[in-house]
Formats: structure tokens, C-alpha cells, sequence
């Protein structure tokens, strides 16, 4: 197969799929998603917790989430978005060094009610252990969202605006000439064990058919794998691919589903899911690399059931019902990556999300088609995320993690 396309964009997660709608709804014509697997099934935007907040430190992230939050608010029962809040717990320490970004939140018109620990047993009444809690802050703004019917709105809305959808092909390589892209090489994924492989190693089957495509304008969006891509286009970009894992759960007697989001101070976040509860935890000392490997009990005995257990009596017994892993894509000062690729005349990126691409996938995709058909930001300012910020050492420290 020879194709060509005006703009090629690697990844069709949640991120691509919105650069994607918003490209074509622009007008621009003659754009394909290429992905190695489009239904996404080691896939950040499969395997996250849905998570929407505006409440962060950077007011580039605030500004990022709370335009993507009206979005959200707008097609609610189309993408599964559920306004329940953020309620964070914070240790008297936690508390005090988060003044500032209250502050900077309240600026940009956020709401965050700050709460004693008796009233937040009485809007919270299973939170019934609260040793070490000194306030919370609830975001009644923020909520959980569905990533894939998110998704699948944003694939909806693209191939009706002519998006063409390449499956089941990876980009193995990368051909440049006088600063800009020209063609790419595909390979034909042929089975599970070769996605799973290719995604894990970057091996792929020689064997396996391979096609070209030129190229005017490439995007970058590949997730965690977007620093391999990089370095097909000979640059080493500064994010890392990192294992986050979660649990399912079952309490007997506990209906969490009229509330939204809760983060313990221990770093613990959970929700209701579907009956169930989901529970995550970042290891601290969980070292870089394509893991996609879940724990299990291990993880859910050491990690999850002691955080939850100090919490509510509720969360005494709890049955491990499941759970997964999958990768944070995480930048060195944990703010996504977006723009033009330096060096570079027709190259873009939109990467490295730290843990914040749901939620701010609409935003960015409006923002990458605003940088790509106009050459500038005209609804958010988002020069401060390029690339570029590594070397000048103008970062966008963001601090508010889960
Ligand atoms: C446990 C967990 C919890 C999370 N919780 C939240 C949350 O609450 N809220 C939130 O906003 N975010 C959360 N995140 C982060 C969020 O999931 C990601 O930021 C987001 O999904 C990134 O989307 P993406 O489209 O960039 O990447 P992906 O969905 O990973 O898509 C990248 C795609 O690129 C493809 N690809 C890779 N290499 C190639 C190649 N060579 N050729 C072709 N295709 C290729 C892959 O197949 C993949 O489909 C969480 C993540 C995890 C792991």
C-alpha cells in the first residue's frame, strides 16, 4: 500500500481522537489516524480511572481542565460525565503547602469549600476514621468521566468530518528530509501476541507486511510510546513511560455512586465503579519502563487495602474482585508536552500527560488544531508546554499528583 495524507496523527487514544475531531472540524481535509491497535486494549485512555479536575498548581492545567470540564458539562450524558466533585484530605502539612494553589485555583475561578473533619463525616458519613486529617477541599465542579465513551464521541464526531482510521498498523519508521517529515513506514500487526510484543519490546515480525505513507504534517500523539516515536525522527524527548496500577473492589453494604472522586493524603484515590469500587496507588518507587503487568493480591494487600482500612470501618472487609495496570506517559516536570517539535518545519507532539490526558484531551486537541491550521493558540496559550521548555529550563512544575 503507497497513501498519502495532508495530516497523519500516530495514536488514536483519547488524545489523538480529539486532535483528530478537532482538525477536521476545522476544515482541514485529508487527515488519517494511524494506530497499532485502535480499540485500545494496553492503551492509556482504556486503562485510567476517569478522573476530571480543574483543581491544579499550574494555571496553564487549570485553564487546560476547566475548558475541557465545560465541554464535558455540555455533552454529559454522551461521554458519561459525572459532576459529583473531588473531595481531597489533606495532613495539617498538606493543608498549608496547598495554600497556594488555592489561591491560584480561586484566581481562575475555581471553588473549592474547604471542610473540617466533623463536616466532612457528615456529607461524607463512610468516612468514619479520619486520624491525621486536618481539612479537606471539595471541587464540586470536578467528576469522573466515561474515557471511552469519550472516545468514541471524539471518533464519532472525526470520521463524520472524513477522518480515515489506519488499525492494526505500527509506525516502525520515519523518514526526514530538510527538517520535515516525508514518508513513513507501517507494519501490519497480525495477532494479539505481536501487539502486546510490539507495545512491550518495539519488536516487530519481520514477516509482517509493510506499507509507506507520505506525509505533509505528522502528529506525534502516540501516549506512553511517544519517546520511541521520537526517536525514529532522531529526538530523544524527555518523558518517561511509568506502570500505575488499580484494583477493583467489592464492600458489602457501601454505595459510593453519589460521590465523586476521593484522595486520601496517602496518595490513595478512589471511586464507585459500576457497584464496585476502584482504588489506585503510585508506587514510589516503581521504576520507568513498558510494564503492563498487575500485581494482584500483592498489590491490592499491601498497597490498597491498609490505605482504605484507615479510612472507614466500611473498608474492613473488602473483596478483591480485579483490576489492571497500565502506563502513566510522565514528563520531568509533570505537564504534558504539546507543539511544534523543534528543529522541525511540519512536525507536532501532544504527549506526556502525566496522568491528566482524559481530562484535558479536549482542550489540547482545540489548541494542537488551533498551533497546526492557524500557527498560533488562539482559545488557551499553551507555548509554555513545547518541548522547548527542557532546554531553556523555563518548566511548568505542576505538583497537585495523584
Ligand atoms: C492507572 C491510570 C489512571 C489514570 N487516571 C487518569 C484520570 O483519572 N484522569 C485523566 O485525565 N488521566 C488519567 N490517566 C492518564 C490518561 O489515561 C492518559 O493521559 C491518556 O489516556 C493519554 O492518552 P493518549 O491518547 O495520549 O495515549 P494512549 O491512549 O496510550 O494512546 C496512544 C496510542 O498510540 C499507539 N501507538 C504507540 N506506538 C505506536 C506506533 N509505533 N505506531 C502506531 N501507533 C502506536 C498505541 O497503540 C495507543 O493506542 C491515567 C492513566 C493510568 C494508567
Amino acid at each position: 500500500m503507497e497513501a498519502s495524507y495532508n495530516i497523519l496523527i500516530i495514536g488514536g487514544g483519547i488524545v489523538g481522537s480529539s486532535i483528530a475531531m478537532a482538525l477536521a472540524e476545522a476544515g482541514a481535509k485529508d487527515i488519517a489516524v494511524v494506530d497499532s491497535d485502535l480499540s485500545g486494549t494496553w492503551g492509556s485512555s482504556e486503562r485510567n480511572a476517569g478522573g476530571v479536575r480543574a483543581t491544579w498548581s499550574q494555571p496553564v492545567n487549570i485553564a487546560l481542565s476547566k475548558d475541557a470540564i465545560a465541554f464535558y458539562e455540555q455533552h454529559a450524558a454522551e461521554v458519561g460525565f459525572h459532576q459529583q466533585g473531588y473531595l481531597w484530605l489533606y495532613d495539617e502539612a498538606g493543608w498549608r503547602r496547598g495554600k497556594a494553589h488555592r489561591k491560584t485555583q480561586a484566581a481562575l475561578g475555581g471553588v473549592l469549600e474547604p471542610l473540617f473533619p466533623q463536616e466532612i463525616t457528615k456529607r461524607f458519613p463512610f468516612l468514619d476514621r479520619l486520624e491525621g486529617v486536618y481539612r479537606a477541599g471539595f471541587s464540586p465542579k470536578d467528576g469522573l468521566i466515561n474515557p471511552n465513551l469519550l472516545k468514541s464521541y471524539y471518533r464519532r464526531r472525526a470520521s463524520a468530518a472524513g477522518v480515515t482510521w489506519i488499525d492494526r498498523h505500527a509506525v516502525e519508521k520515519i523518514t526526514v528530509k530538510e527538517k520535515s517529515v516525508r514518508r513513513l513506514h507501517l507494519r501490519e500487526i497480525s495477532s494479539e501476541d505481536a501487539l502486546r510484543d510490539f507495545l512491550i519490546t518495539q519488536k516487530l515480525a519481520a514477516e509482517s507486511p509493510v506499507s509507506t505513507v507520505e506525509v505533509k504534517t505528522l502528529v506525534n500523539a502516540a501516549g506512553a510510546w511517544a519517546p520511541r516515536l521520537s526517536s525514529l525522527y532522531g529526538q530523544k524527548t524527555p518523558s518517561t513511560a511509568l506502570r500505575r496500577q488499580v484494583s477493583i473492589l467489592h464492600a458489602q453494604d457501601l454505595d459510593l455512586s453519589a460521590y465523586g472522586m476521593i484522595v486520601d493524603n496517602s496518595g490513595l484515590y478512589f471511586h464507585h465503579e459500576g457497584g464496585n469500587i476502584l482504588a489506585g496507588y503510585a508506587l514510589p518507587a516503581e521504576p520507568p519502563g513498558y510494564r503492563l503487568d498487575y500485581d494482584r493480591d500483592s498489590f491490592f494487600i499491601q498497597e490498597i487495602w491498609p490505605r482504605l482500612a484507615k479510612r472507614s470501618s466500611n473498608f474492613d472487609r473488602l473483596k478483591p474482585i480485579g483490576g489492571w495496570a497500565g502506563l502513566y506517559a510522565v514528563s520531568p516536570d509533570s505537564s504534558a508536552i504539546i507543539g511544534q517539535v523543534d528543529g522541525f518545519l511540519n512536525l507536532y507532539e501532544a504527549h506526556a500527560f502525566s496522568g491528566h490526558g482524559v481530562m484535558q484531551s479536549y482542550a489540547v486537541g482545540r489548541g494542537l488544531a488551533e498551533l497546526i491550521l492557524e500557527g498560533r493558540y488562539r482559545s488557551i496559550d499553551l507555548s509554555m508546554l513545547s518541548g522547548h521548555r527542557f532546554k531553556t529550563g523555563k518548566t511548568v512544575s505542576e505538583t497537585m499528583l495523584i
